[in-house]
């Protein structure tokens, strides 16, 4: 999400620590974070949620939110973007297509058996797959 928001590959530098003089979400950091400061850097992201990946990125694991209340927050953020109308992402978009429905099987011509009767005339007794009826199996080449 860092890199999301900053439109760039590389993430935070691990060797630039730096406390942030704002407040995150409404609240004094707690600490020092890591990357470039992400306050007011994205046209495309809420400050809370820039803020909120800022605070992911605490150095203490302690001060970085846990699971349930990135949950939260993050859901508070989703409900808040559709009261306010926004518009959804044409996540689709990013989706591989659905495979083609696979060709219809081959229609196949009703077979005949190809065995000879007693009397010397060919069998041509309607098969579903193999070539000789049950009473011609013998005559196979
Ligand atoms: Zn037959």
């Amino acid at each position: 999400m860092y890199c999301l928001i900053l439109m760039r590959y590389r993430g935070p530098d691990p060797r630039e620590p730096f406390t942030p003089r704002w407040n995150l979400n409404g609240e004094p950091a707690k600490g020092r974070t890591f990357g470039l400061p992400l306050c007011g850097q994205s046209p495309h992201y809420s400050r809370a949620l820039t803020d909120l990946v800022q605070e992911c990125l605490y150095e203490q694991p302690g001060h970085r939110p846990d699971l349930r209340e990135l949950k939260t927050r993050v859901q508070n953020g989703w409900r808040a973007a559709f009261k306010a109308d926004a518009t959804l992402d044409a996540w689709d978009d990013f989706l591989p297509q659905p495979p083609p429905p696979p060709p219809p099987p081959p229609k196949l011509k009703p077979q005949r058996c190809k065995g000879i009767r007693r009397n010397g005339k060919a069998c041509k007794k309607k098969l579903a797959a193999d070539e000789y009826c049950g009473q011609h199996q013998g005559q196979r080449p």
